[in-house]
């Protein structure tokens, strides 16, 4: 075992130093991207085994239309992410490690345009950029199966399954408020360079502050464990003014996703 947590040290010090955000932020990453891909992969299959999907291809597609735009401009356009509309009236959405990101109907109704969408879009996102749910994961997995993950032996496919396991209880169950606040921070960096207003962070997270408590799910709590939502609120608000002068080419998308909510009724 000693040799193990060796390798996996030296692992850490040679092989996983990777880029986690704007800036060229950096951190140590022991889960191969690979890995981390199956995981989310096994995950989103759990999700969609228990969740209703939504029948509706035209949401199907602009829901992903948004979000490829923003990954276009994310630290992390080398895997593909996949984002799907969960037909459920919760107010949520959630990203699985590796870019498997859901929304809800809930969610999607709550919200007046598109700058809003991009403004939780770019959130979910970011905490993919920045691994937060495989870091959690790598603390919590034990030694054993980091090793197996980490050098992907045959008894990999093992290791990975018990590693959507761990990550069904544990990554779903919400980020920690430092987690939030660079997903929030991150998120709006990027939902500007993809061409939204950021305005509409501040219209959306004032619109979480009001719906929270209704929206109760088992996956990430959008609504109740993001950082205190005045705070989150404020923070928002001080970004935009940071950002000065705003390019007047951002939009909100007012037009495009009142149609598109009409669709949801
Ligand atoms: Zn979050």
């Amino acid at each position: 075992m000693s040799k193990k947590i060796l390798l996996l040290t030296l692992c850490c010090l040679f092989l996983s130093c990777v880029t986690t955000g704007p800036g060229g932020k950096q951190s140590f990453i022991l889960i191969p991207e690979s890995q981390e891909i199956a995981i989310g992969k096994g995950m989103a299959k759990q999700v969609e085994e228990t969740e209703k999907i939504l029948d509706d291809l035209i949401w199907q597609n602009y829901l992903n239309e948004v979000g490829q735009k923003i990954v276009a401009v994310s630290d992390r356009n080398n895997i593909t992410f996949h984002f799907k509309v969960i037909d459920s009236d919760q107010i949520n959405a959630f990203a699985a490690p590796g870019g498997y990101i859901y929304f809800y109907t809930g969610l999607l109704k709550a919200m007046d345009n598109e700058a809003e969408l991009a403004a939780v879009m770019a959130h979910e996102i970011s905490h993919v950029v920045s691994r937060h749910g495989i870091k959690r994961m790598q603390a919590a997995l034990g030694t054993q199966i980091a090793y197996q993950l980490v050098f992907g032996s045959e008894e990999a496919s093992d290791a990975v399954n018990a590693a959507i396991g761990v990550g069904m209880g544990l990554t779903f169950a919400g980020y920690s408020r430092s987690n939030e606040r660079e997903s929030d921070n991150f998120g709006m960096i990027y939902m500007v360079k993809a061409g939204y207003n950021p305005n509409g962070a501040v219209t959306m997270f004032q619109k979480l502050a009001e719906l929270g408590g209704s929206g109760q799910s088992k996956y990430e709590q959008l609504v109740s464990s993001h950082p205190d939502t005045q705070e989150r609120i404020s923070k928002a608000k001080t970004r935009v003014i940071q950002m000065q002068p705003l390019s007047k080419n951002l939009t909100f998308g007012s037009a495009i996703y009142s149609k598109m909510k009409a669709r949801l009724k």
